[in-house]
């Protein structure tokens, strides 16, 4: 492991932070910043560091104080603001009791914070506060848990580190540890570190740069040990398929998304779904399609700081039948079925309540295709990944040298289920399109785009297909600013040919897992007189808007059929179905098509609660950076045969509708939410978002 400290990486955290902090200060937060940036020590908002100073209150008054970072934070990019100050004495103090829960700790954290508003300081606070260094590091590096994470841990910490560092068997965070520590260090208080086994590594130092020295030091004397002792022991292949994980992760996600969703006893949402993150990296490959995968796999976290976002165990579907479709359903059935049933016994023999629970796997490591994460958001699902890729590798590192041995489940229970660490998981109210997934057509043009954002905004991941990329990459851009990253996912696509549809579908299942809302939207316009239309004209208007609409809506059924959780088709007509203008029949007529396809796709899918409506919606024009692609080329034909300007036209739309309003996109997406909220039982619908178009009334 690199040691990552420059003199001007410490004079621009000097620079930055100095003044308003103090020097000493700025360098935590420099080297605070180095441990976060460097995988192999934390991952997401594991880990954590602090640093001690005195503080003046209100009166004067000098008050030791501790810097330490807030629960859940990342330290990569941390600020001053992320290492909360709690008073020191109070905490030290603290040390004389017997006992203290987490209720009470994080209670006594928050009241002794010097900010009110700060987050709330980490469980392993009292940790830094009973050690004497004015700089504590702490990670949980993978080298350290390779090494750790095996029947003679600290056997072979010795062999690795000699007497430098205190071995300390595991105990959980908190409290308990803390005294732990402390008592270690100062029987040996000439120690550069302690090593806190299956758990992670703590230094110290009176600076900055010693302790971070240190932490980097150790953990490459971990890694230099096990690799010169990994050669002799690696990974055998075991599983191999003629078709590439890229092919099977896109068969099999939409099988597996509609088998982990959890069925729920809720008319309306039916189940608890979750968004996939795929990865397939060589690493992951060797690990899966191993022969020590079916035991290696199966065992417990690194460190109890994964299970919020892993579990206690993934899900390994051992030689996964990829030649036959129907019976490798019910594999992955029987697999999932079963992981339940193990899941809900480990909660239920530690004393918990099954209540609120969901007892699917996290993680699923498939031979072949690789490992799906999943998670409420993209971004949940990416930090479960990530974390399953570091424990892929370093289970298999732990194995080249020993015998990985993870913690025993009386241990893990009681860590995944403590409020403290519960508390890091997003519990933000749900939006009513949270968890689902939605695809649209046309997605790079003013309707498609705004569409996007509204879903995105409800809470939808949404996939935004188009034909130009640039175009799309804009609106992927403006959505994820405005939502959240990762919410939204850009696909090139012609919908007038079938291979590329298939392709986008097969894309969207690799990326989010399935697809749950599919908005057909992509449509072109013409404007000739019958008795002017060229029939290539003709031919091409109905290509995009009848042909496209067929297949965006036969490919996505497919997806929403194997997926097999009902969803929605929310198809883009027009207020010309009902309500046609002159000089535009190629639309016209090629929209009727869209919206009678919807109606015999709700005829025939209402099977499967998969339910079809369709929108009616007048003129909408874009905006500067979404311009409308579809006004663009006939909106001064359309002024023309009115006999207007074509800038008057968005008003002369407004005028004519019953509410004197103008329809924007975001009124088609607040539709397409609305049905795809399942608020009511309704399938084969229209409803109209025109202002008011007494012509255009649906019949
Ligand atoms: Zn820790």
């Amino acid at each position: 492991m690199k040691n990552r400290w420059t003199d001007s990486g410490a004079e621009q955290a000097r620079v930055r932070w100095a003044e308003a902090h103090g020097t000493d200060f700025a360098l935590r937060c420099y080297t605070a910043d180095l441990i976060g940036r460097e995988p192999g020590l934390v991952l997401h908002g594991g880990g954590n560091v602090s640093f001690k100073q005195t503080l003046r209150d209100l009166l004067g008054n000098e008050i030791d104080a501790i810097h330490v970072k807030g629960s859940g934070c990342d330290l990569a990019g941390i600020e001053p603001g992320g290492l909360p100050a709690l008073d020191l004495g109070f905490l030290r103090s603290l040390r004389a009791l017997e006992v203290l829960d987490d209720d009470a700790m994080a209670n006594a954290f928050r009241t002794h914070l010097f900010e009110a508003s700060a987050p709330t300081p980490s469980i392993e606070t009292l940790l830094h506060a009973f050690l004497p260094h004015r700089y504590v590091d702490h990670s949980h590096a993978d080298a350290l848990l390779a090494l750790t994470n095996q029947p003679d841990g600290e056997l072979r910490v010795r062999a690795a580190l000699g007497d430098r560092v205190a071995v300390l068997p595991y105990v959980a965070p908190g409290f308990e540890l803390a005294r732990a520590v402390a008592d270690l260090y100062e029987a040996n208080p000439r120690v550069d570190a302690i090593v806190l086994l299956q758990h992670g590594l703590v230094t110290f130092g009176e600076d900055a740069r010693s302790s971070y020295d240190r932490h980097i030091e150790i953990v490459d004397a971990c890694e230099r040990f096990i690799a010169d002792r990994a050669a002799a022991r690696s990974l055998t292949v075991a599983f191999a398929t003629p078709d590439s994980p890229a092919t099977l992760a896109a068969r099999v996600a939409p099988l597996l998304r509609g088998l982990v969703a959890l069925p729920i006893d809720d008319e309306d949402r039916r189940f608890i779904r979750s968004v996939f993150e795929w990865r397939a990296t060589d690493s992951v490959l060797d690990f899966v399609n191993s022969a020590e995968a079916a035991t290696l796999a199966r065992t417990g976290p690194l460190t109890t700081d994964h299970l919020i976002r892993t579990g206690p165990f993934p899900l390994f579907v051992e030689q996964p039948n990829w030649s036959d479709d129907e019976a490798l359903r019910q594999q992955l059935r029987e697999a999932i079925e079963t992981y339940r049933g193990e899941y809900r016994s480990y909660v239920t023999d530690h004393g918990g309540s099954l209540d609120g629970v969901d007892p699917s796997p996290a993680v699923i490591l498939l031979p072949g295709a690789g490992v799906f994460c999943r998670g409420r958001t993209k971004r949940d699902a990416r930090v479960a990944a990530d974390i399953t890729e570091h424990a892929l590798a370093t289970k298999a590192a732990a194995h080249a040298i020993g015998t990985y041995t993870a913690l025993s489940r009386e241990h893990l229970y009681p860590m995944e289920f403590r409020a403290m660490q519960r508390a890091k998981l997003d519990s933000r109210p749900e939006r009513p399109l949270e968890r689902k997934i939605v695809v649209i057509s046309g997605g790079a043009g003013a309707i498609g785009a705004a569409v996007a954002e509204t879903c995105a905004r409800a809470g939808a991941h949404v996939v935004v297909s188009d034909l130009d990329p640039d175009r799309v990459e804009i609106v992927v851009r403006r959505v994820e600013q405005a939502c959240e990253p990762g919410c939204a996912y850009g696909i090139v696509m012609d919908v007038t040919d079938e291979t590329s549809v298939r392709d986008g579908y097969a894309e969207t299942c690799r990326h989010f897992g399935g697809v749950d809302v599919v908005v057909p939207n992509a449509g072109i316009a013409h404007v000739a007189a019958l008795e002017n239309l060229a029939v290539d004209d003709f031919r091409r208007v109905l290509e995009v808007n009848a042909v496209g609409y067929m297949l965006f809506m036969r490919e996505g059924i497919r997806v929403l059929r194997r997926q097999g959780l009902g969803g929605h088709i929310v198809v883009n007509a027009s207020k010309n179905v009902f309500g046609p203008g002159k000089d535009f029949g190629a639309y016209s007529a090629s929209k009727a098509a869209g919206h009678q396809l919807g109606k015999v796709a709700a005829i025939e899918l209402a099977v499967d609660n998969i339910r079809v409506n369709m929108i009616n919606a007048d003129a909408v024009f874009g905006d500067e950076q979404v311009p409308s692609g579809l006004w663009a080329t006939v909106g001064p034909e359309r002024a023309r045969s009115r006999g207007m300007k074509t800038e008057d036209l968005p008003e002369y739309y407004r005028e004519r509708n019953l509410l004197k309003t103008r329809v924007y996109g975001r009124h088609v997406g607040n539709a397409v939410v609305f049905f795809a909220s399942d608020a009511t039982p309704t399938t084969g619908a229209t409803l109209p978002v025109d202002g008011g178009v007494v012509e255009a009334f649906p019949r």
